[in-house]
């Protein structure tokens, strides 16, 4: 009696607000998005910072709704997320993009590997260890053609499911990246506690570097990766003068629009055949 005397307390103090309609309609979108092969892939190129040589791709989503607009990624996947779509959808990106890997080892202009962002949501999946496994063979692809980056935009402490499935996946040659390290959910204690290969640096933190004693997170952030044996990328580099200084504090790799925007699989064919 008690349970129901407080849901019922708990409608009546907040009955559906308009954010939670809009989040409703949104999803319902979504949900036809997904049927109608509203969504597609862009991809962008990661590059070694000494050489400038392509290291890999991160597929990033993408959806055009049916009047042309173009709806945000940060939009619509924490709704997602909420919603458990993401399993659906993060499945449906992780295939498409080994797919686009396989086509562009059989045209000759394969990259490394393909970076894929995954939810933790999916990651606690209890199927997500054998979907990516599948992925890959039916690709013929190797566990070493892929990586995920983790992104946190709901509060997943790790559990040990979550780190038996990333110790799975490196098994099989899988890297994993810490995407967006230092803002958001991620902290510090994920470099205890998850198996990793790479730290990616928020684009935040390369976007202050031209700012007086900017770069100061970004140099903190290079230093605790290349301690702990960590490869480390720097997103969002805009200009020359930000691959120089991250270069020289010792970044491994980066990518950003200075290098190349990201571009869907017909541009991206072009761009790499021109490379
Ligand atoms: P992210 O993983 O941090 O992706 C990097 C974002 O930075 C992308 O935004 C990319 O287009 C943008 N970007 C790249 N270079 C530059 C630059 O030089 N300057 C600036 N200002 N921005 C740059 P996008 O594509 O809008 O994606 C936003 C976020 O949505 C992603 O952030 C990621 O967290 C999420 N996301 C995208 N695709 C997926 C997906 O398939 N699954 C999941 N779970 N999340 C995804
Ligand atoms: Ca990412
Ligand atoms: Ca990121
Ligand atoms: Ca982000």
């Amino acid at each position: 009696a008690k349970r129901d005397h407080r849901g019922q307390h708990l409608q009546f103090a907040a009955p559906m607000g308009a954010e939670a309609r809009d989040r409703a309609v949104l999803l319902a979108e979504l949900r036809a998005a997904i049927e109608n092969a509203d969504l597609f892939l862009v991809y962008q190129p990661q590059v070694h910072l000494d050489t400038g040589d392509l290291i890999g791709l991160e597929a990033l989503l993408r959806w055009r709704t049916a009047d042309g607009r173009l709806v945000p990624p940060d939009e619509f996947i924490p709704v997602a997320e909420h919603s458990g779509l993401i399993l659906p959808l993060g499945r449906w990106a992780l295939e498409t993009a080994c797919q686009t890997l396989r086509e562009l080892q059989t045209a000759g202009l394969a990259p490394a590997r393909m970076a894929v962002n995954v939810s933790v949501v999916q990651l606690r999946d209890p199927g997500f260890f054998d979907m990516v496994c599948a992925a890959l063979s039916t690709n013929e692809l190797q566990g070493q053609h892929l990586e995920l980056e983790i992104t946190e935009s709901v509060v997943v402490l790790p559990t040990q499911l979550l780190q038996s499935t990333l110790n799975a996946l490196r098994a099989h040659g899988v890297t994993i990246a810490i995407d967006d390290f230092g803002t958001g959910y991620s902290s510090l204690s994920y470099l205890e506690q998850l198996p990793l290969d790479r730290i990616k640096i928020d684009r935040t933190f390369v976007q202050q570097l031209g700012a007086p004693q900017g770069g100061r997170v970004a140099e903190m952030v290079v230093q605790l990766g290349r301690k702990l044996g960590l490869q480390v990328l720097a997103e969002g580099i805009e200009d020359a003068t930000a691959w120089q200084t991250l270069q020289a504090m010792g970044c491994h790799d980066g990518q950003g629009y200075h290098i190349a925007y990201p571009m869907d699989k017909a541009a991206l064919m072009r761009w790499l055949a021109q490379a």
